[in-house]
């Protein structure tokens, strides 16, 4: 449980071998709501000792503890009752994260849905994780064992707190790792919580250790630790690279998801009402936080005109607003500081020739003027070459880019450093389908905005990540295959007493 709080906020604590502890250092820092800026919980500042401690205990856990020896069974029925209490809770955790994340209540009931599916769609995988037998001439059995890979650093972002966690933590214990999870230092809540909650679902202790602290000092040193065997990271590319450095050292098993610059492609054979709706969702949901927002928007030139003014027409409807109201439909951006960089790519585009066409501006009306409100956002006209085009914004604009031909669109789309995700809207089932080839990206949809669900793989192409979770992929990143050959009619070996005769004798 959360420490009772000493003044009106609630603390929180670091989880270490299945304790509630503060940080060595006794450190705490405040998180507070993007819609109000106001502290909504104190957390646990863990520093080197508590990294050093975590490791520890995961380790012991793994190489002692009855997690990776359990049956797959008694796994998966844990796994189950974690997502049993995630629907149970649904309602106050989705208001935790709404207030600690600002993402509206309606997206953060979905992520604690998906959440729960997450952990029930694994829990059902690990049961599923099988080796192979390979067939073998003569006396020789062989096969493969599937064994998790060990301790497990899993570095997560502040866009979606609860399910990224869920993400890596499913298919890590589904597999019978150990692990430390480390939140985003703005969102730290919901990822307590959900270790609390894999503690009371039964998960042993030291399985599941949370640090919330800094990602320069927290994620660094879990990053290279020697005690860790793998990490796991979600978050900006710029970042991931770091990892990597740090993970060389011991050569640990990296996987990362990264940025995005997803484009979205509209032909005149398409559906264009559906076609208006989803590229809004696909914009605007999360006050585009999202990695595989598809932030870049290629409009036919047939029809430009004509989608680009319902296309406004609507974003202008959106409510923003209070996200903790069921109306509201977008919140405010993560940070005052976040908004400030939105802003500055608003101004640099502007500067560089493209037209503004919707938002571009805070909204300070009312009460929403203590929060980071930034009304819906379009430009057009955008070029290649602006930074719009190729630079990761992180919030609710988007870059409208006219085209003609196919060719030419598919150049455009790939024509970045990122390679997330890209969708299609056209009914030319031929189109849709070898442009889907021709697109660089780990995520294509078609007629269809962006969706992740746990059954279909998640990653990016170039430098959008490596690795492929959700998925069975996922139980890739957290397993290792061992072959073991078995010598059925063992005969006297004598490589030596009986050496071949040389060749051509
Ligand atoms: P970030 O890279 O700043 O931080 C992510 C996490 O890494 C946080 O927990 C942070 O504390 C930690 N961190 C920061 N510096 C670190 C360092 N030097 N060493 C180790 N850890 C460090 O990203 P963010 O701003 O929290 O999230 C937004 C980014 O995440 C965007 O680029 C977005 O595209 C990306 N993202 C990607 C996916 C995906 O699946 N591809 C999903 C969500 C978000």
């Amino acid at each position: 449980m959360a420490v009772a709080a000493s003044t009106q906020i609630e603390h929180y604590d670091l989880i270490i071998g299945g304790e509630n502890v503060p940080a060595a250092s006794g450190e705490t820092f405040e998180t507070v709501s993007p819609a109000t800026n106001q502290p909504v919980g104190r957390m646990a500042k863990a520093g080197l000792e508590d990294v050093a401690r975590a490791v520890a205990a995961a380790r012991t856990a793994f190489d002692e503890g009855p997690w990776p020896r359990m049956t797959p069974l008694e796994r998966s029925r844990i796994m189950h009752r974690i997502a049993a209490i995630l629907r149970e809770r649904l309602p106050d955790i989705a208001r935790i994260e709404t207030s600690n994340c600002g993402k509206i209540i309606v997206e953060s009931r979905g992520d604690v849905t998906a959440s729960a599916n997450c952990f029930e769609y694994y829990a059902g995988l690990a049961t599923q994780l099988w080796g192979e037998q390979i067939p073998m001439n003569g006396p020789l059995l062989d096969y493969t064992l599937r064994e998790p890979v060990g301790v497990c650093a899993q570095i997560v972002p502040w866009n979606f707190p609860l399910l990224m966690a869920a993400w890596k933590l499913a298919p890590a214990l589904a597999a019978g790792n150990t692990l430390i999870l480390k939140p985003a230092s703005a969102t730290p809540i919901t990822a307590v919580m959900l270790g609390e909650i894999c503690r009371e679902a039964g998960v042993p202790d030291g399985v599941v250790n949370i640090l919330t602290g800094p990602g320069k000092e927290v994620g660094e040193a879990l990053a290279g630790h020697p005690g860790v065997d793998k990490v796991a990271f979600t978050g900006e590319t710029a970042t991931g690279r770091r990892i990597m450095e740090l993970a060389a050292g011991t050569i640990k098993k990296v996987s990362l998801e990264l940025g995005g610059k997803s484009p979205n492609i509209v032909f005149p054979d398409a559906n264009l009402d559906e076609a208006v709706d989803g590229s809004l969702f696909a914009i605007f949901t999360n006050a585009g936080q999202r990695c595989t927002a598809r932030t870049r928007l290629f409009l036919h030139q047939d029809i430009h005109d004509q989608f680009l003014g319902e296309f406004v027409r609507k974003a202008g409807n959106i409510r923003v607003g209070d996200p903790l109201q069921h109306e509201t439909q977008m919140g405010p951006v993560i940070s005052p500081t976040q908004a400030h960089r939105i802003l500055s790519y608003c101004q640099r585009a502007e500067d560089e020739g493209a037209e503004l066409v919707a938002g571009g501006k805070r909204i300070t009306e009312g009460d929403l003027g203590a929060g980071n409100f930034l009304a819906p956002t379009v430009f057009d006209g955008v070029r290649q070459d602006m930074h719009l085009a190729q630079e990761e914004v992180f919030g609710p604009v988007l870059a409208v880019i006219p085209f003609v031909t196919e060719d030419e669109v598919v150049q455009a789309a790939n024509a970045t450093i990122y390679g997330l995700a890209a969708t299609l809207w056209t009914n030319d089932i031929k189109r849709a389908h070898t442009l889907a080839r021709r697109l660089q990206a780990g995520n294509v949809s078609i007629n269809y905005p962006t969706v992740n669900p746990p059954e279909a793989p998640f990653g990016g192409y170039k430098q959008s990540g490596i690795g492929r979770e959700l998925s069975r992929h996922a139980m890739d990143l957290y397993t290792q295959t061992k072959n073991v050959v078995v010598n059925l009619n063992p005969q006297p070996f004598d490589w030596y007493g009986r050496w071949p005769e040389a060749p051509g004798t």
